[in-house]
């Protein structure tokens, strides 16, 4: 078998289907950072992560059958979901693997950058070592996004403006460089994107300034990166619901329907379902504009699964 981790997927006839559709190939899932506009709000779980060995062993397999079939991935795969990609940090042998790592493996199987939206390194070594390793080879990266935001429960100290502005000091340098991201053509490899309600807004551009000041940027980089939505981009808060139930942001705009239902149809940057591989080995069907998931299931009803002992 040519790509042992899979062989499940061919048993089932459905290994086509799920290239065809697959957005996600988990490095780590769930997040504890709570930041209150998220759907991760109130999840308790405990972050998983994938071992490494077993992450490459899958990327590989998966990027040997996009190959045999002459064809390469039709969307970005992301190594995450709702959690924040920057967390990623495992130990390998003598070795801790970074979120640097897993974009070195996206772009020798995959043949893509990765696309990452992160919340920041949080001032972490591991984060703030991977940021560093990927700023000095972009190549790995198709598009890094920053979001800075109320809505962090850091927002408010000293601390999360320091961390922010020294992110931004790793990143700044991306502006430069153009987006890869195939959905993104005409982007930059680096955006931050700005979210608040729109009452907060003079607040967080506020903050924004601070950050720049901080991270180094002179008043006429600052200004530019501030008068470029490819480089800084001022985005609404949606309430798109969280563990706890609705977003406990005051004012997020509602994206309920009738019957109570969240629908936000985002058919020019995603489409509307995809799969995704999880740490737990499960295959999962992503409904990208209901922010719902469920296990994807094969014949008989019985839930998919890769095999990650064969990766
Ligand atoms: S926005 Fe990102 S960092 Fe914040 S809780 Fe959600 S997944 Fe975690």
């Amino acid at each position: 078998m040519a790509y042992p981790s899979l062989s499940p997927l061919v048993e089932q006839g459905l290994l086509d289907e799920i290239l065809d559709n697959l957005g996600f190939i988990h490095a780590n899932d769930h997040c504890r950072r709570n930041c209150t506009h998220c759907p991760a709000f109130g999840d308790t779980s405990p972050v998983q992560m994938t071992p490494f060995a077993t992450l490459t062993r899958l990327v590989r397999d998966v990027g040997e059958a996009f190959r045999d079939r002459g064809i390469s991935p039709k969307r970005s795969i992301v190594s995450w979901r709702i959690s924040d990609p920057l967390d990623y940090h495992v130990r390998d042998g003598e070795t801790t693997r970074n979120t640097f790592d897993v974009a070195r493996i996206w772009r020798e199987h995959l043949g893509q950058g990765l696309y990452l939206v992160t919340n920041g390194s949080e001032g972490k070594r591991f984060a703030r070592t991977a940021l560093r390793q990927i700023a000095a080879r972009p190549d790995v990266l198709s598009q890094a996004k920053l979001t800075i935001t109320p809505c962090d429960q850091g927002w408010g100290s000293e601390r999360y403006l320091q961390n922010i502005a020294d992110d931004i000091s790793v990143l700044a340098p991306l502006w430069d460089l153009g987006s890869t991201r195939m959905e993104d053509p005409d982007g930059l490899r680096f955006r931050i994107n700005l979210k608040s309600t729109a009452d907060r807004r003079e607040e967080a551009l506020e903050f924004m300034a601070r950050a720049m000041d901080l991270a180094g940027l002179d008043a006429g980089a600052a200004q530019k990166a501030l008068a470029d939505p490819r480089r800084i981009s001022a985005k609404d808060i949606y309430d798109l619901g969280s563990y706890v139930g609705d977003s406990p942001v005051v004012n997020a705009i509602s994206i309920k329907g009738e019957g109570g239902k969240r629908f936000k149809d985002t058919a020019e940057t995603r489409s509307h379902h995809q799969y995704g591989i999880y740490p737990d080995g499960a295959v999962r069907v992503i409904d990208m504009y209901e922010f719902k998931v469920y296990e994807a299931t094969g014949e008989g009803g019985a839930p998919l699964r890769v095999d990650l002992r064969a990766a």
